[in-house]
């Protein structure tokens, strides 16, 4: 009988006992190799490009000989205001690669020893810098398209007399989201969220190219989606699948992202709900990576990646 991917040895090549059995200066040099892959480790000025640098050797930092410009491995990148040392980073990222449903900022703080605001940031960030893999991609050949609604209930009063119609516009919450994704045969999976399915048709316009073909299911909503690509649909009322026609890989992506979001993190606001959709999104495409090459592609993308927009701010209180 084969055994699960995830069970095997060959799975796991990486681990929080060998990241602190390393040691700084050995953790030190993956940053280095992984923020300057094409110099294999090489530190490269961030302002000028040049090579040739001084090192300030106390401070792991180097002063570049040619425009004076002082950097370090992390200058610019997501982790530049950085207070944990480079083990404890690397050993994040190791926690991140495990969790292959997510995992709550509450625990990943108690594992890391941070507090909860740290380590909510921290997990955004690398969350961003993994979506940062699929910016601007497009999709083609073979692509299922689905929606996920998301958020927005309203727990029912205690006292029957006291409960409201939960149906009525005016009584929801406004903060009911649909992840919308398109999943490529082979290929990448795009999550996006928006207020209602429908939009996917417009989603799928800008991301798909025009030769593709596209399978949703029965929803009237994706009749439009006939007018610009060769689709074909699925009656979940008769079938899941039908001569190679179905949806099941997008679905696999949604039942990850449900048990990530039921299972880690209970409530997700309207604002987040994006990153762990990324996050599902990049683990279920590369679900079949070793975890220390999980860990390592995160680290290379989040160095390879300009500083956040979003957690700025955030890191220095
Ligand atoms: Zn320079």
């Amino acid at each position: 009988m084969s055994q699960h991917f995830l069970v095997s040895a060959r799975s796991r090549t990486l681990s929080l006992r060998e990241i602190y059995a390393a040691g700084e200066e050995k953790n030190y040099a993956t940053f280095c190799k992984l923020r300057w892959e094409t110099t294999n480790g090489e530190p490269t000025c961030p302002q000028c490009g040049s090579l040739t640098h001084y090192k300030i050797t106390t401070r792991r930092r180097f002063k570049c000989a040619d425009c004076s410009h002082q950097y370090s491995v992390t200058s610019g990148t997501i982790f530049s205001a950085r207070k944990l040392s480079y083990t404890n980073l690397l050993a994040g990222l190791c926690l991140f690669a495990n969790a292959v449903k997510g995992v709550s900022a509450l625990q990943f703080a108690r594992d890391m020893g941070i507090n909860a605001k740290s380590a909510f940031v921290m997990l955004h960030k690398i969350r961003e810098a993994v979506a940062g893999e699929t910016k601007n991609a497009t999709l083609t050949g073979e692509i299922e398209i689905d929606g996920m609604y998301q958020g927005g209930k309203i727990r029912p009063a205690n006292l029957a007399a006291n409960r409201i119609d939960r149906r009525l516009a005016s009584n929801q919450t406004g903060k009911r989201r649909v992840v919308v994704a398109l999943r490529q045969r082979g290929g990448r999976t795009l999550p996006f969220v928006a207020t209602s399915e429908a939009h996917g048709v417009q989603i799928a316009a800008s991301v798909v190219e025009k030769n593709a073909k596209m399978f949703a299911d029965e929803a009237s909503h994706w009749d439009a989606l006939h007018a610009s690509f060769d689709t074909a649909r699925i009656n979940h009322s008769v079938a899941y699948s039908l001569d190679g026609i179905h949806t099941n890989l997008v679905e696999s992506y949604f039942s990850r992202l449900r048990r990530m979001i039921e299972g880690q993190h209970h409530h997700v606001s309207v604002r987040h709900l994006n990153q762990y959709a990324n996050e599902a999104a990049w683990k279920e495409d590369h679900r079949e990576l070793t975890n220390g090459a999980l860990a390592h592609r995160a680290l290379g993308l989040a160095l390879n990646q300009s500083r956040s927009k979003y957690f700025a701010g955030y890191w220095h209180r």
